[in-house]
């Protein structure tokens, strides 16, 4: 079976519909795949109809976002129940906080003769939630940087000219909305916070102490090394492993839904327990 537990569709930052995303992942030769939308489960009823009609396997998850000591973390929770209440309310909350944010980045874009931004972001952006990546595409469009990389690190980063910092969710909260809609907390791409290894150490002991399940142990196109040492981590700490490509689009050509290594020998599957082996689903021959 091949895992991609970590997708974006167009209900958050990603550019497919979450039935165009499903088919991208089976032709990709997925057969199990989570789509993980930022702070919003909204794609999921479509990206589950969407693989129930091919025969592939749909976790429902999503990616909350996440302030820990200043820094802004990613978790992903895999098998939530999307409709739960204390889930759907802790990411209204972060939705509200992104509007917010939103107004606040366009004002300061506005500052620097960037007119409009708000609403060339919301339009790029099409559904509720607001992001960064629809300034910087929207940046992109009216010829004010070159690429989405120059839009973040010129104005989208700390640092940058439009920089707008948000107090996310603690890390106790997204793992408690996780559990009480039934899933599995998991800490996205750990190797891409800059963190020093004691930071890390830090995070994964307060993470596990507050109930989360697994770290992202393979992401695409990660160093072999970094693979191995997070393996070790997860092992370290009685943390499960999961793999995602954090795929959002083709506008990455260098990032596919299931261009995944296989988890090091020695880790536990985040998947390990899950029902879908057993049950009716049949993958395509
Ligand atoms: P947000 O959650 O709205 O603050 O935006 C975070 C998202 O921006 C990430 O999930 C990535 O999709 C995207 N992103 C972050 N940094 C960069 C970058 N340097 N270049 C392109 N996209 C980025
Ligand atoms: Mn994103
Ligand atoms: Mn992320
Ligand atoms: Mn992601």
């Amino acid at each position: 079976m091949r895992y991609d537990l970590h997708l974006h569709s167009h209900f958050s930052d990603g550019m497919l519909a979450p039935s165009a995303l499903v088919q991208r992942a089976r032709a990709a030769g997925v057969d199990v795949m989570a789509l993980t939308d930022h702070d919003c489960t909204d794609g999921v009823a479509e990206a589950a109809a969407a693989a129930q009609a091919i025969g592939m396997r749909l976790v429902p998850g999503v990616e909350v976002s996440v302030t820990w000591q200043q820094m802004t973390i990613h978790v992903v929770g895999l098998g939530v129940r999307a409709d739960d209440t204390v889930l759907s309310q802790g990411l209204e909350r972060l939705v509200q906080q992104r509007r917010e944010r939103a107004r606040a980045i366009a004002q300061k874009l506005d500052k620097r003769k960037i007119h409009d931004a708000y609403d060339g972001a919301a339009r790029l952006a099409g559904g509720v939630i607001i992001g960064r990546t629809h300034f910087a595409r929207f940046l992109v469009r009216e010829g004010y940087v070159t690429d989405a990389g120059q839009a973040f690190k010129q104005y989208l980063v700390r640092g940058g000219a439009a920089y707008v910092p948000v107090q996310w969710a603690t890390l106790d909260e997204a793992v408690g909305w996780i559990r009480a809609a039934g899933g599995q907390a998991v800490i996205a791409h750990p190797a891409r916070y800059k963190l020093t290894s004691g930071k890390l150490r830090k995070l994964l002991a307060e993470f596990r102490d507050c109930g989360g399940a697994a770290i992202e142990v393979v992401g695409c196109g990660q160093a072999a090394q970094t693979t191995s040492h997070l393996a070790g981590l997860a092992n370290e700490f009685g943390l499960a492993a999961s793999v995602g490509s954090d795929f959002h689009g083709p506008d990455q050509p260098w990032i596919e839904p299931g261009r995944l290594a296989p988890l090091p020998d020695g880790c536990v599957p985040v998947w390990q327990g899950w029902e879908l082996q057993a049950s009716s689903y049949k993958p395509e021959a």
